[in-house]
């Protein structure tokens, strides 16, 4: 029953936020006459990408947004992909642009993100929009820092003077999640695959934040007490059902709950954690490039970010 309350639960917020962001698509129907419009870009067939647009475009619906979606074949040259955004970039009706990654090898993933229109980029990918958020002028924020950061307002309130940690240091996580936390005078350490000592880093943060792939890394040697973490790390884990000697899989974190989540004062669990404020803060960027399409202020959900 206490652990229950120390569970960050992403599921709520994300309704909540999105109830909000309805609002927001509702009002931009009723003045002009058209939903704000998401177009989702998918090049082959792989299954978990398969599986994540469709979520997208569920939730777009859901919400009040049109969604548009692109099916390409793994073998389109990046010509032609290249020829789809120029179309959508042009296309005065789509106002955000997503093209789910990762993409085949024989296509470079950065000319594609340098090709995306900047006020259509709800991804917050383009080196222009990444540029803006270090620079504490953001635009459009990327979707998983952004509802690691709406959770971790709404659950601290003030995360001025914190000691933030971040295991990883990826462009779509670790380092905007950490510029989003210097923003809000966290003290910040980011570290990687190369750090040294990784364990003691992480033991001094009031804040743990971990987004590296690796299933339930993170124990509690890892852990201060009353630690916030959030972990970020979806992973497919194989096991066999004790009961029935079937083979199993099951989506874990990066962090080992059962063994963190007693020393923690707050976590988020994996699956129902960070993953659904991910999708919600697409929608929230979609509603945000439509108003800014039509030059119209946007009265954000998320309030003033610096
Ligand atoms: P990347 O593979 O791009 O980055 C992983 C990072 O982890 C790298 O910086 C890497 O270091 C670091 N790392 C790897 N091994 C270690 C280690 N042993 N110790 C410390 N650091 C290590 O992954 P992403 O950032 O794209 O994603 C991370 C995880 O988050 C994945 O599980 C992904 O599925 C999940 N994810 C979840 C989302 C959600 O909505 N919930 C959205 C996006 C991602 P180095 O740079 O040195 O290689």
């Amino acid at each position: 029953m206490g652990n229950i309350k120390k569970i960050i639960n992403g599921k709520e917020y994300s309704e909540k936020f999105l109830k909000q962001v309805y609002t927001l698509s509702t009002n931009f129907y009723k003045r002009f006459n058209r939903k704000p419009c998401l177009a989702v870009i998918l090049v082959g067939d792989n299954t978990a990408s398969g599986i994540y647009v469709k979520n997208k475009v569920h939730t777009a619906e859901k919400n009040g947004i049109k969604s548009v979606k692109v099916i390409l074949s793994n073998k389109v040259s990046e010509a032609s992909l290249l020829n789809e955004i120029l179309k959508l970039n042009e296309d005065q009706n789509v106002d955000g642009i997503l093209v789910q990654l990762p993409l085949p090898v024989h296509i470079s993933e950065k000319n594609i993100i340098h090709s995306i229109n900047p006020m259509k980029d709800v991804d917050g990918f383009h080196p222009i929009n990444f540029g803006k958020l270090f620079m504490g002028n953001p635009n459009f924020i990327p979707c998983t820092p952004l509802g690691c950061y709406y959770m971790l307002k709404n659950e601290l309130k003030e995360l001025s003077g914190k000691n933030a940690v971040i295991i990883g240091r990826s462009n779509i996580v670790g380092k905007p999640m950490a510029s989003l936390l210097l923003a809000s005078n966290c003290s910040v350490t980011i570290t990687h695959s190369k750090t040294k000592n990784l364990r003691e880093h992480c033991k001094k943060a009031d804040i743990l934040i971990s987004a590296v792939g690796i299933p339930e890394m993170v124990d509690e040697t890892y852990v201060k007490n009353n630690a916030i973490i959030l972990d970020v790390g979806i992973n497919r884990l194989q096991f066999v059902n004790s009961e029935t000697k079937a083979n199993e899989t099951k989506l874990v974190g990066d962090v080992n709950f059962g063994k963190v989540v007693n020393i923690a004062k707050k976590i988020t669990p994996v699956p129902g954690g960070v993953g659904p404020m991910t999708i919600a803060c697409l929608m929230h960027n979609t509603v945000k490039a439509a108003y800014k399409n039509k030059k119209q202020s946007f009265n954000d959900i998320l309030g003033e970010i610096f």
